[in-house]
């Protein structure tokens, strides 16, 4: 339902040009009282009734995210990426990858971003370039870190530990990590590292061929730091997958975690893919200015191939002399993005 208000609304606004949320809003409110609520997407449902569920929660998510609200009126033309993705009803690897990341961004609080709407405007402008056709064999190197990383005893143990400090009593086995799939992206966002669907987690190739083609430092110097992002993208990223998964509902997300009748949250935390990323790497690290900074190689090195081989212990960023990204400055988004002067260009 939420899905036919907006395109009828989307088809009205074309005379005057401007698409109005709020108007949106008032519209949902009036047929469905439970409008003000976010809408579940069930973590047990087919793909396809996956994909249908998750628009509809987008619609509702943008109409209850203050930064978009707060705006007055957006240009439509910058919706007809959004219009397309409803209309899509195939069930593939695309329409579900963009389906996920909005499905994230819609709900994303910029509250202590400046220039909010230019970041909503971009992802809403730029959905349509998220394209999951990436020759995979490309990286075959990372997919092969991936394989060893799932069946870390050491990283699910800590991926673990974070759920069992956020949920009451886990009441389900185990998540299968064997059911995790790796997915490379090609988009024209060049400040989002990843995001998260089912079972999926999603990796933006833009960075990583930025940081490759960087002339001034050693090959061995950008592959080290790019495969320690991708540890930390791996754990981030596979954090939210199993904390959905426990929880059994996709639209979910820290830190606006409340029980629910078949669980129980214990704290509240700003991001749970971020607690997990600490409780190995102790902070945020920003790899890409850590290679500018001249991080310790020789330390990393030996992380890395500790880490690969399942036996590491807490990393030492003093030692490793990296850059750290300072909490004020990291998101509420559910989404992996690098915070900075680069902001606009995302
Ligand atoms: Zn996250």
């Amino acid at each position: 339902m939420a899905v036919e208000v907006f395109k009828n609304l989307f088809k009205q606004s074309q005379e005057s040009g401007y698409f109005s949320f709020k108007k949106l809003s008032q519209e949902l409110s009036i047929l469905s009282p439970k409008s003000r609520e976010k809408q579940g997407v069930s973590y047990n449902d087919t793909e396809q009734k996956i994909i249908a569920e998750t628009k509809a929660a987008i619609v509702k998510n943008f109409c209850l995210n203050s930064a978009i609200m707060n705006t007055d009126k957006f240009n439509i033309s910058i919706l007809n990426g959004f219009m397309e993705l409803l209309d899509d009803e195939t069930n593939s690897e695309k329409n579900l990858a963009q389906s996920f990341f909005l499905l994230h961004a819609s709900k994303s609080d910029f509250s202590n971003i400046k220039c909010s709407k230019d970041i909503i405007i971009n992802i809403l402008k730029n959905l349509w370039s998220i394209d999951t056709n990436v020759d995979q064999e490309e990286y075959s190197e990372y997919h092969s870190m991936f394989q060893t990383l799932i069946k870390s005893k050491n990283i699910i143990k800590n991926i673990t530990n974070v759920m069992n400090e956020l949920i009451e009593e886990i009441n389900k086995p185990l998540y299968n990590y064997s059911n995790l799939k790796l997915i490379f992206f090609n988009s024209d966002f060049d400040t989002l590292c990843g995001f998260s669907g089912k079972d999926r987690i999603y990796i933006n190739t833009l960075p990583f061929t930025k940081i490759s083609q960087y002339r001034c430092f050693s090959s061995e110097v950008k592959e080290i730091a790019l495969k320690l992002e991708f540890v930390r993208l791996f754990i981030h990223e596979t954090s939210h997958v199993v904390l959905r998964y426990y929880l059994g509902n996709l639209n979910l997300s820290s830190p606006y975690l409340k029980n629910e009748s078949n669980y129980k949250i214990k704290k509240s935390v700003i991001e749970c893919g971020i607690e997990s990323e600490k409780k190995i790497f102790q902070e945020v690290i920003d790899w890409d200015r850590s290679i500018d900074n001249r991080y310790n190689l020789t330390y990393c090195k030996k992380f890395l191939n500790d880490i690969l081989s399942d036996k590491f212990e807490i990393f030492d960023t003093e030692k490793a002399e990296v850059v750290l990204i300072p909490p004020e400055d990291i998101p509420k988004v559910t989404f992996s993005i690098r915070f900075h002067e680069k902001l606009r260009g995302f």
